[in-house]
């Protein structure tokens, strides 16, 4: 019998809870509010992060759980893939387990292969492990212990393989807790033979070859000077992605098609009246487009939802922002109907709201969101686009719809007509790029565009010292006291006016747009 999503998900927290002493801790909300340093909670170990650190205890030696993960900005920015394969998602579970000081390598790798085999029922002929091959120049040593441990629970030495620190070296930060991984994949076509053979490289992120679960040793630490040294206690963190052990456990070849997403298929075509999802991917069909336009749809409608429901505003997160337009785009292009995506809320809650009941909690609270993201988004493009249409007339060239979408676009474009005779060398100057962003709101993207449209070039250079002195100036007018009396401050003021004036050749003095 195959086992259903909830199941898949229920078996994990039993395995550690139940048969290993673990203890359950709920998933924290996407919105990471221990961890300024990313945009949204990106990992199962984020809210354990000071627990690493050695700045808070842990809750229990040994912890399970399953977290809710967005991967849109930052080091894990998974945005522009999604909708072109079938295991990246914007949002997706991931399931993990923790050692804190307790068990190591050991246990971890035979709980991992004891899961996959036996409750889980994975032919472990269909796995491929990795380690840590070592790096000279961080003077670390291969992970032989870790390559033996695979061997002993039965592992032909022809499928562990070793990788560098890009796939294999797991760091916190530039300084902080560190140690080598190992990567569980697992082959969708196992019928084609021996990745060897097949010429495949384990790592390459390929569909027919996905990277399930990721275990790392935390055993060093990274010191301020580069060097590593040996933690005192060693911990582990594993993340293994939930939507592809569905897929695998439901012997589907993409994560769409098992049943955390073919009820929101089933809801875009049945209140849209598109044809149904065909399950082609641009890497083998042109025809994909449409198919295409499901996932990328089917995928947002899960974030925003996530996203709303832990509190988060598409004002106050650009991020959230740009997916939740997106998706809307979709809804009203391709599928012809406006209110599809707020439509799509009650079946991801329908899908997740069991394993997270704030998002039950929330759905209305969420389709309100989404219909007021809705109508704002739409008052702005109508009344962009009649200026838009205006100085269409007036600038026949410029036809770049994109640009429209910028707010504050139409009349920083008459300005830039007005001004552009000035600007030497075909170059757009670093003052008035810095005026498009902050009297105009364009972002560093929309100048670009518009640089590339007009065939120009950007002082870059000069646009950014414009920027830090600006920031500092703010900083300056933020003080109770309104003055300069830090002497430091002073000097960087200084500083960055040097760099502004000695970037100006006598003949920019001419103009200044600021
Ligand atoms: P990949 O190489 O496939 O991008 P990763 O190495 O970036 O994955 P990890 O940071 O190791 O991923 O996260 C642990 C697990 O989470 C992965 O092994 C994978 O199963 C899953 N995972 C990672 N990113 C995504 C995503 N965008 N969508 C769905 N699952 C993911
Ligand atoms: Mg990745
Ligand atoms: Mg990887
Ligand atoms: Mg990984």
């Amino acid at each position: 019998r195959v086992l259903t999503a909830r199941e898949i998900r229920k078996t994990f927290i039993d395995f550690f809870t139940v048969n290993h002493e673990h203890k359950f801790v709920r998933s924290s909300p996407v919105v990471p509010f221990c961890d300024p340093t990313v945009a949204f909670v990106n990992a199962g170990m984020n809210q354990f992060k000071s627990v690493f650190l050695g700045t808070a205890a842990a809750p229990h030696k040994r912890v399970v759980n399953s977290q809710k993960c967005v991967r849109v900005g930052g080091k894990h920015n998974d945005l522009s893939v999604v909708g072109q394969d079938g295991y990246h998602h914007t949002f997706f579970e991931m399931l993990g387990n923790w050692s804190f000081g307790d068990y190591f390598k050991q246990e971890a790798c035979a709980m991992a292969l004891e899961l996959l085999r036996g409750p889980y029922n994975i032919d472990p002929g269909r796995l491929y492990v990795t380690y840590f091959a070592g790096d000279k120049l961080l003077g670390i040593p291969a992970d032989m212990e870790c390559f033996e441990i695979w061997r002993s629970l039965g592992f032909p030495a022809s499928r562990i393989l070793p990788f560098g620190c890009k796939d294999n070296f797991w760091e916190m930060g530039a300084t902080g807790p560190c140690g080598p991984c190992t990567e569980i994949h697992i082959d969708h076509r196992p019928e084609l033979g021996s990745v060897a053979d097949r010429g495949k490289l384990v790592n390459a992120g390929r569909s027919d070859l996905t990277e399930l679960w990721n275990l790392v040793f935390i055993q060093y630490n990274r010191n301020p000077d580069g060097s590593i040294s040996q933690l005192p206690a060693h911990h582990v963190d594993t993340g293994m992605g939930f939507e592809r052990l569905a897929a695998i456990l439901q012997s589907k070849s993409s994560n769409y098609d098992t049943d955390l997403f073919s009820p929101l298929f089933d809801g875009i075509q049945q209140l849209s009246k598109a044809p149904v999802y065909g399950g082609s991917f641009p890497e083998t069909s042109n025809a994909a487009l449409l198919d295409t336009s499901y996932r990328i749809l089917a995928d947002h409608a899960r974030m925003v939802t996530a996203c709303l429901a832990d509190g988060m505003l598409p004002d106050q997160n650009q991020k959230l922002r740009r997916v939740l337009r997106k998706a809307l785009n979709i809804s009203e292009h391709v599928f012809a109907h406006e209110k599809l995506l707020s439509q799509l809320v009650p079946i991801v809650v329908e899908t997740l709201g069991e394993a997270y009941p704030e998002m039950s909690a929330k759905q209305e609270a969420v389709i309100d969101l989404i219909n007021h993201e809705h109508d704002v988004y739409k008052n702005l493009r109508e009344s962009s686009s009649k200026a838009f249409a205006e100085v269409l007339t007036e600038f026949p060239n410029l036809d770049d719809i994109d640009l429209m979408e910028c707010p504050g676009f139409v009349p920083a474009y008459r300005e830039f007509q007005v001004q552009r005779c000035k600007f030497p060398n075909n170059t757009i100057p670093g003052d008035f790029l810095y005026k498009l962003t902050d009297t105009y709101g364009l972002t560093e993207e929309s100048f670009l565009k518009l640089a590339e449209l007009e065939n120009m070039n950007c002082d870059l250079d000069r646009y950014r010292a414009e920027v830090s002195l600006a920031k500092i100036k703010s900083k300056e007018s933020q003080r109770e006291d309104g003055g300069i009396c830090d002497v430091a401050l002073e000097q960087r003021i200084a500083e960055a006016q040097a760099t502004l004036t000695k970037r100006l050749r006598p003949t920019d003095n001419s103009h200044k747009y600021v």
